[in-house]
Order: structure tokens, then C-alpha cells, then sequence
């Protein structure tokens, strides 16, 4: 899985994004130790605190597939058609799996940029216990 391949896995997966309110559709899709991809879009709420991003829905579906430890990489695409840059929260997420995984994104396939997850949240948050 190429880093084209796992961006292009995104941009298909915005078509289920759920986004009455922005109308700013997102879609993501990770790729595990395994080959598999989990994807998600965003998902917005009428109470907009209770929405989950496209970065969250993918993580934790391929969290709750058990794969808690093999994140490798992460490709966010939008419909702005701009590149995008996950949240401060879905950094957050993400650096709970892996201080490497990386971050794929681009305006388009041809132009991607590529960030590990420890660049775009420096000293991210860790329990001392964990
Ligand atoms: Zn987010």
C-alpha cells in the first residue's frame, strides 16, 4: 500500500461523511502493521460538540479490530479540495497509537505532504503509567 494508494482510500471514503451542518466533508483511512485499511469520514451532530471527526471514526474502528500497535499511517483528504491537517484532538488520538505513525495529506494525489504525528503535535500528552 503506497502512500497515493492509502490517500486515494480516503478520498472514497468522504463520500459516507455525514455533514449536514459544515458541508465540509473529510475522509480518512489508516493503514495497520497487517495491510489492512480502516476508514472513516466525519461525522457532525445537531449538538456539534458530538461531532467526531473522519481521523477518530478510522482510528478507532481499526483500534477496536485490535490493532492498537501496529498504526503505520494515517491519509486525511477533504472537500475543500485544500490539503488538511488533522485537529489538535485527533493529534492527540493519533499520538496515543504511536509517536511515528504518519500523517498523509495533499491537496491532491500528485502533491502529498507527509508529517510524522510527533512534528504535528510536539511533546504530545502521555500518562507516566501507560
Ligand atoms: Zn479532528
Amino acid at each position: 500500500m503506497t502512500d497515493r494508494e492509502l490517500f486515494i482510500q480516503a478520498q472514497d471514503a468522504m463520500q459516507y461523511a455525514y455533514a449536514p451542518y459544515s458541508r465540509y466533508s473529510v475522509g480518512a483511512a489508516v493503514l495497520t502493521g497487517t495491510g489492512e485499511i480502516f476508514r472513516g469520514a466525519n461525522i457532525e451532530n445537531a449538538s456539534y460538540g458530538a461531532t467526531l471527526c473522519a481521523e477518530r471514526v478510522a482510528i478507532s474502528s481499526a483500534v477496536f479490530a485490535g490493532h492498537k500497535d501496529d498504526l503505520i499511517a494515517i491519509a486525511i483528504c477533504a472537500s475543500s479540495g485544500e490539503a488538511v491537517y488533522p485537529c489538535g484532538i485527533c493529534r492527540q488520538f493519533l499520538f496515543e497509537f504511536g509517536a511515528d505513525i504518519r500523517v498523509i495529506t495533499g491537496k491532491t494525489v500528485e502533491a502529498l505532504e507527509i508529517f510524522p504525528i510527533s512534528e504535528l503535535l510536539p511533546n504530545g500528552f502521555r500518562l507516566e503509567n501507560k
